[in-house]
């Protein structure tokens, strides 16, 4: 690995700054990585061209004193977010083609602020998993042991953070895709308040509990990309209004006195013993830093995965419809009729996973089962809100682990689709709720990555990350890495 790889996105911005090194050699540092890890799959695309001549725009704009400090800086998209003139695939057959007319928001704002990006990272289809191995592009494999997935349904984006392939990834998080991954390969991940940060031109799975963020080495670095992507855009009518604080000044206020809240159905008797022993140091951390942890109710938490499992499905099936073969994406040689059009297009550019969630979800939602389980799964839903509402009352931010082990082996879980939903048992119900969560290393298990995981009130981002960032002051988790880059 070279110096530069291995330098954090501060150290980055700081040695552009002080003209250490230029954004072109940064950017060749980090191509030249994307290349000799090709076997790790964390790539769908690579835009080297696009990246140089972004690098060389900065390079020409710092010599005239007119470069952001962003400018330069490496960044890679997550393949869900729609980028003009790049494709666009969604880890889908359907997509495979797709170039998209426009940026995302998201993708438009790390532009502008300067950013060179190296291209676009591999995911679950559709982001519809947590492994990775949905993905019609194979899988991403854990730069901490190629054996094992890398989380999903961000597994190119928390893999290529992971090997030092670029200090700073979009990611999107509907159910757990951000922080699952970040705790899948050590980095670490920020999934925002809903509402927080633009849904223009990231391609739907469930609306109303998609939303994008980030996966970097620490918490520091999360800050600074959270400033750029975060704020009001009249393109999202779910986008909020709320005032964007600055992330990075926040970072630095005390945790004195700060109450942490360890919801007892989080470390209830499903923790293995050493995920206990491992958020065990983090608790004794976090004290030892002068905050109160106390112990509080989430009376429906365990309901989170079937009402998510109903929920996501029901959107996506209804999201999913506009890929028909007609307007967007793959279509089908030589249709008979238009049914045939429509089925076939579909039949061919869907995965399996993907056709299995359209499925549930149009069964939900149909006439005579709506009442049975969305209906039901809403209500579930509100209640597990007001869980997390009530919680608040008591303390500042809630602890928990961000999954039930570490990563497991490519193929271990994917014939048994229950299996890979209980992944998710600590993330959905963030998402659920709305809330903003984010997973930060713990250190390893058996050489593996562990995360803990920390839940705030809605808009209380700068919380989360101030508290990481004093974890990661005292200790060296965040700063691991895998062998043999
Ligand atoms: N694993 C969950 C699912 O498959 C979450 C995915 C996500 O957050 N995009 O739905």
């Amino acid at each position: 690995m070279s110096d530069l790889n291995a330098l954090s996105l501060v150290a980055q911005m700081d040695g552009l700054a002080t003209g250490a090194f230029s954004a072109t050699e940064l950017v060749q540092a980090h191509l030249d990585a994307v290349d000799r890890h090709d076997a790790l799959n964390a790539f769908i695309t690579v835009t080297a061209d696009l990246a140089l001549d972004t690098a060389a725009q900065a390079d020409a704009a710092r010599v005239r004193g007119e470069a952001s400090p962003l400018a330069g800086i490496p960044i890679a998209h997550k393949d869900l977010f729609c980028t003009e003139g790049v494709l666009t695939t969604c880890g889908s057959r359907m997509l495979e083609n797709f170039v998209a007319p426009y940026d995302a928001e998201v993708v438009r704002r790390c532009q502008a602020a300067g950013f060179s990006m190296l291209g676009k990272l591999n995911l679950d289809e559709f982001a519809m998993g947590s492994s990775n191995e949905n993905s019609a592009f194979g899988p991403v494999r854990n730069p901490w042991d190629r054996s094992r997935v890398p989380g999903g349904s961000s597994g190119g984006s928390a893999a290529a953070v992971a090997a030092r392939l670029t200090p700073l990834a979009t990611a999107t998080d509907t159910g757990g895709s951000i922080r699952q991954p970040a705790a899948f390969t050590g980095t670490c991940g920020l999934k925002p308040t809903y509402g927080r940060v633009s849904r223009w031109g990231m391609v739907a799975y469930a609306s109303s509990l998609d939303q994008g963020g980030l996966i970097a080495r620490s918490a520091e670095d999360l800050a600074i990309g959270l400033a750029v992507i975060a704020g009001h855009d009249a393109k999202d009518s779910t986008s909020s209004r709320e005032v964007v604080p600055n992330y990075r000044a926040a970072l630095n206020s005390p945790c004195q006195g700060l109450r942490i809240g360890l919801p007892s159905a989080f470390f209830d008797a499903r923790m293995s013993d050493a995920m206990r022993q491992a958020l065990e140091t983090v608790k004794q951390t976090l004290t030892a830093l002068g905050a109160e942890l106390i112990e509080v109710e989430l009376p429906h938490l365990t309901h989170a995965i079937p009402a998510y499992y109903v929920i996501a499905p029901a959107e996506a099936s209804s999201n999913l419809s506009r890929f028909d073969g007609v307007r967007f994406g793959h279509r089908v040689a030589d249709p008979q009729d238009l049914t045939d059009l429509y089925t076939r297009s579909r039949g061919e550019g869907f995965g399996s996973e993907v056709k299995r969630r359209i499925l549930i979800g149009t069964y939900a939602l149909s006439e005579g089962y709506y009442d049975a389980y969305y209906k039901k799964a809403q209500q579930i839903r509100r209640l597990i809100k007001q869980d997390f509402l009530q919680a608040f009352t008591q303390c500042d931010l809630l602890l928990g682990p961000t999954t039930p082990g570490t990563a497991f082996a490519i193929g271990a879980k994917q014939d048994d689709p229950v299996a890979m939903y209980l992944e998710d048992i600590y993330t959905v119900a963030t998402n659920l709720a709305g809330l903003p969560g984010g997973s930060f290393p713990a250190g390893l298990l058996d050489g593996l990555p562990v995360g803990y995981q920390l839940m705030a009130p809605h808009f209380a981002e700068a919380r989360i990350l101030q508290v990481a960032h004093h974890v990661q002051q005292v200790t060296a988790w965040h700063q691991l890495q895998p062998e043999g880059l």
